[in-house]
């Protein structure tokens, strides 16, 4: 993803929420919805004034997280696993992510948020169409239906993040040592 004059989006209690453009957080400012709180060394000009772009912006209001139930998707499925493989704990891009049915269909597994995990390719193919017992294998945790998604994980690389989000985002994997 390229991040470069994204502007990252807070919530009201400084927790990622997601990335817009930059012309959205313009006007996200002038609709009196977020305050900047980082910049980019950048400035836009208007007709009647001279402004930085925002690279991080906070919602001056509450979300209401409550209202809709997390929708059933292989992405909110990564997103409730935190992007890891629930068999050994690995954390990957999307791209290398797929889902597994813990109880597999041929013997009855349903799509549903409590019986499918996220797994790493080399897992899913080493359980195949078996249950974890049956596998050997053991689930990190117990699949839940969740009630509202975890903070955005941004799993975009190190390099195209911007400077200024480095305090808000929460890293995955390797990012978290150095
Ligand atoms: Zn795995």
């Amino acid at each position: 993803m390229e991040a470069t004059h994204r502007t990252l989006v807070l919530s009201q209690g400084y927790e990622p929420v997601k990335i817009v453009s930059w012309q959205r957080a313009i006007t996200l400012l002038f609709l009196g919805k977020v305050e900047v709180i980082e910049e980019y060394d950048r400035n836009i000009k208007s007709i009647s004034m001279l402004i930085k772009i925002p690279s991080v912006v906070r919602l001056l209001n509450a979300i209401r997280r409550h209202k809709q139930p997390v929708k059933f998707s292989r992405v909110n499925i990564y997103g409730r696993d935190r992007y890891a493989c629930q068999f050994c704990g690995a954390k990957k891009p999307i791209a290398e992510l797929t889902y597994d049915h813990v109880v597999p269909r041929s013997q009855g597994g349903k799509t549903t948020w409590t019986n499918i995990v996220t797994a790493c390719e080399a897992c899913n193919r080493k359980k195949a169409n078996r249950t974890p017992d049956q596998a050997g294998m053991r689930l990190l945790a117990v699949p839940v239906q969740p009630k509202a998604m975890p903070a955005l994980v941004i799993t975009i690389s190190r390099e195209s993040v911007p400077d200024a989000w480095r305090d808000y985002v929460y890293w995955t994997g390797e990012l978290d040592h150095d």
